[in-house]
Parts: structure tokens; C-alpha cells; sequence
């Protein structure tokens, strides 16, 4: 992979590492493409705009343009980085798009932005050996997330960071030769400016809507780019769908990709809908962070009448096994019968064991059906079960003073 243990010391070989990360994305965008293939899907490389409700017009990489003619369309045009306007054009500041082209490894840098890309990128920065600082404009970390996910996944990184600035954002910076300068204000803010080897800027992600002519095919765009949609995922204009980012929050790949599915079904006469209650949310971070369904805040805020049943990898044998005990397991559920409405997992593959929960909540699952259904021990999988089981009051290996 690039990790090289030569006179007893490892080191870390970036070409060679991004050779890796290069022959993975290959492989995943080479396999559509030869499906894409099979399947006779014709491919055009090119920039396109509409030209009216049935045409677009593409130009090509080598400027040529071609008209094409739809009966159908489904508009996938994702999103992009939000630019702070008041940063310098410089090649050291870069969106996550830079620094997955992983180009050296930066002694200092910079995240601006705590949210879910920040933070993953703080991880595999750090994890390459870069000193990190992340500042935050909010008072928590991945703001949305349940802050008792957080804090397992922020007591780790404080360790391993240089700095994480909540309540604080960046009001000046400068490109000079020997790096970046950078001034930041708030509540936590350095009373000098700091000087950083490279800047990584993940405040969000803007839509692409406004960027297709989308006027011209009678298409509504929102003032802020999203392209409004029905739940078959249809435009303003029923032979015209969209799909992923460009259509609202969450901005998710596996979002994206069911959306896609209830588009293209739609669009070939099939009664298709979306109507899937949850979208998981993974962090992949160390500890990964995943939820999905209700939060508690969410809960509160709504007035539901929610009970939880939660467990701390400290009493898993697999969690301790790992030397992993900093995760937890927390599952909500409607407290008139029981039905579970959400969950959240930190700790080690909790993106991998999120979707339990999902279908959990899809089946119309409750906590006995959980707490119930056999978990092979010894696996992180039996957290999800205990946290029935602690909710339900009929857990053996935790003490839990039974539910009255
Ligand atoms: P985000 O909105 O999740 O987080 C941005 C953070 O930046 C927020 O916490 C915000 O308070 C902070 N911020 C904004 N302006 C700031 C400033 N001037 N100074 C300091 N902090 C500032 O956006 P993101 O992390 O960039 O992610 C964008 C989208 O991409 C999200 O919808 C995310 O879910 C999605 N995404 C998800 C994954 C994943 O699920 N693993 C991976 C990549 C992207």
C-alpha cells in the first residue's frame, strides 16, 4: 500500500500509495464503464446545457459540440465545494477533491470545516503523518450527529491533533513563500496568526443546478441551486428527473444511487417511488461515526415519546478484544410499542453495522425483534442486540436496573 518498514521504521511512500488509491478508483470506474457497455449504454464525455425540453447540447473535451436529442432525462449533476471567497488563489489551498489527489503530505495543514468530509480528511492526513488543526465555526463536531457519537471520536483526535478550534472560524490568510498564513477569530482563536504547509477548506457543498441551462428545458431551480422533485423523482417538467446531490440534502452517495433506481424505473413506466424511511450517515472516520433515523436532539425537539437502550463497547469481548473499547450503541425507540425509530454507532466498522439498524427500522422492528434475533458472539453485532436488550430491560451482560 505504500507503507514501506525498511530499517525497522516505517515510512510512508506517497507515490506509491496513490498508485494504490489510483488502482482501486480504476477498477470501481473501469467496472462502469464496461458495464455501461454490456448493458449498450452509450457514454458521451462533455459539458452539457440544455437547449430546450427536449435537446442538450455537449461540448466535448476537445471543444466540439453535439446536439442530443431525449426523450427522457435524468439530471445527475451533483455538487462542488464551497469556496471561501476572502482565501488567495494559491495551489497549497485545496477542497477535498485535492486532497484525495493526495499529493505529499503536508507537515502542518489546516481543516477548516468539522464536518463529516473534515474530519476524514483530518483522519487520513493525520493518520500520513500531518500535524492537524481543524477549526470549527459551530460549538460540536459534526454538527447533526448525536453528541454523545461524537465525543468517543473527538476525545481520540484531541490526543492526535495539534489543535481543534470550536466556536472559531478563519477571517484572513495569506499565501507567502514559506506557507500560509492564516488569522483566525472566536472563542478559541490563536491570538497570532498561524502558519500551515497547506489549507484544506470543507465548509459544504453547493449544488450544481444552476449550471445547466436548466431555464431552457423549463426545469425550476431554487435561488440556491437545488432542482425541486417529486417522490418519483420528476421535475416540474415529467419527462425530466434528477437525482443525488442536485436535488437536496442528505448529499449521499447511497442516496444518490436509490434515487437513481426509482428514477430510471419511473421513467420506464414503473410505479416506483421513493419511499425508503431512513438514509443511513457514516462517518469514516477512527472511530467511525454512523446513525440513522431519529436523533435523540431530533426526538426532543419533536416532542417524541422516545426510550433508548444504549451499550458501551466496554462490555463487548469483541470491542476488548480489538483493544477498541472506546465505541458505544444506542438505539431509540417509540416508547407506546416499542418500535425502534433510530440508532447511532461509534466505534470500529459502525458504518458497517448501521445498516442493521436500517433495516431494522425498515421492517417495523422492535426491541424485542432485535434483542431477540441471535447474534453470533463474539462480534460488535451483539451491541446492537444488548442495546435492545438494555432497552427492553432483559440484558445479562451489562447490570441495568430493570425497567419499571
Ligand atoms: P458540512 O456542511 O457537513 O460541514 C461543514 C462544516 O463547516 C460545518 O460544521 C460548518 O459549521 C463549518 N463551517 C462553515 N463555514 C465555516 C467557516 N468559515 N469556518 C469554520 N467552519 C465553517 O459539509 P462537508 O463536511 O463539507 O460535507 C459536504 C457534504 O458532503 C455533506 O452533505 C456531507 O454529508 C457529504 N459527504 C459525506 C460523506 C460521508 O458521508 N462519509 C463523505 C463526503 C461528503
Amino acid at each position: 500500500f505504500g507503507v514501506r518498514f525498511g530499517d525497522g521504521k516505517p515510512s510512508i511512500d506517497t507515490d506509491k500509495l496513490r498508485g494504490w488509491k489510483e488502482t482501486v478508483v480504476k477498477k470501481l470506474t473501469g467496472g462502469l464503464g464496461a458495464m455501461a457497455k454490456q448493458r449498450k449504454v452509450a457514454v458521451i464525455t462533455g459539458v452539457a446545457q440544455f437547449a430546450d425540453p427536449h435537446h442538450v447540447e455537449i461540448s466535448g473535451p476537445d471543444g466540439k459540440k453535439q446536439v442530443v436529442r431525449f426523450d427522457q432525462c435524468i439530471i445527475a449533476a451533483g455538487s462542488q465545494a464551497v469556496k471561501l471567497p476572502f482565501l488567495p488563489n494559491d495551489p497549497r489551498i485545496i477542497d477535498s477533491t485535492g486532497g484525495l489527489e493526495l499529493e505529499g503530505v503536508p507537515g502542518r495543514l489546516l481543516i477548516i470545516g468539522g464536518g463529516i468530509i473534515g474530519m476524514e480528511m483530518a483522519q487520513v492526513y493525520a493518520s500520513l503523518g500531518s500535524r492537524i488543526t481543524v477549526v470549527e465555526l459551530l460549538p460540536q463536531l459534526m454538527t447533526g450527529a448525536d453528541p454523545d457519537l461524537v465525543r468517543p471520536l473527538a476525545r481520540r483526535v484531541s490526543k492526535r491533533y495539534e489543535a481543534i478550534l470550536l466556536e472559531t472560524k478563519v477571517v484572513r490568510a495569506e499565501a507567502a513563500k514559506d506557507g500560509i498564513h492564516v488569522w483566525f477569530e472566536g472563542k478559541n482563536a490563536p491570538s497570532e496568526p498561524q502558519m500551515f504547509d497547506r489549507v484544506l477548506v470543507a465548509v459544504g457543498r453547493t449544488p450544481n443546478g444552476k449550471r445547466l441551462a436548466a431555464e431552457k428545458a423549463g426545469v425550476n431551480v431554487t435561488d440556491r441551486g437545488f432542482i425541486p422533485v417529486d417522490e418519483q423523482q420528476r421535475t416540474n417538467v415529467p419527462h425530466i428527473f434528477a437525482i443525488g446531490d442536485v436535488v437536496g440534502q442528505p448529499m449521499l452517495a447511497h442516496k444518490a444511487s436509490h434515487e437513481g433506481h426509482v428514477a430510471a424505473e419511473a421513467a420506464s413506466g414503473m410505479k416506483s417511488y421513493f419511499d425508503a424511511r431512513v438514509i443511513p450517515s457514516v462517518a469514516y472516520t477512527d472511530p467511525e461515526v454512523a446513525w440513522v433515523g431519529v436523533t435523540e436532539e431530533e426526538a426532543k425537539a419533536n416532542g417524541i415519546k422516545y426510550g433508548k437502550g444504549t451499550f458501551p463497547w466496554g462490555a463487548s469481548g469483541r470491542a476488548l478484544s480489538l483493544g477498541r473499547d472506546d465505541g458505544l450503541t444506542k438505539l431509540l425507540f417509540d416508547e407506546e410499542n416499542h418500535r425502534i425509530i433510530g440508532g447511532g454507532i461509534v466505534g470500529t466498522n459502525a458504518g458497517d453495522l448501521i445498516s442493521e439498524v436500517a433495516l431494522a427500522i425498515e421492517m417495523g422492528a422492535d426491541a424485542v425483534d432485535v434483542g431477540r434475533t441471535i447474534h453470533p458472539h463474539p462480534t460488535l453485532s451483539e451491541t446492537v442486540m444488548f442495546s435492545a436488550e438494555v432497552y427492553e430491560g432483559t440484558v445479562t451482560d451489562l447490570y441495568v436496573p430493570k425497567r419499571k
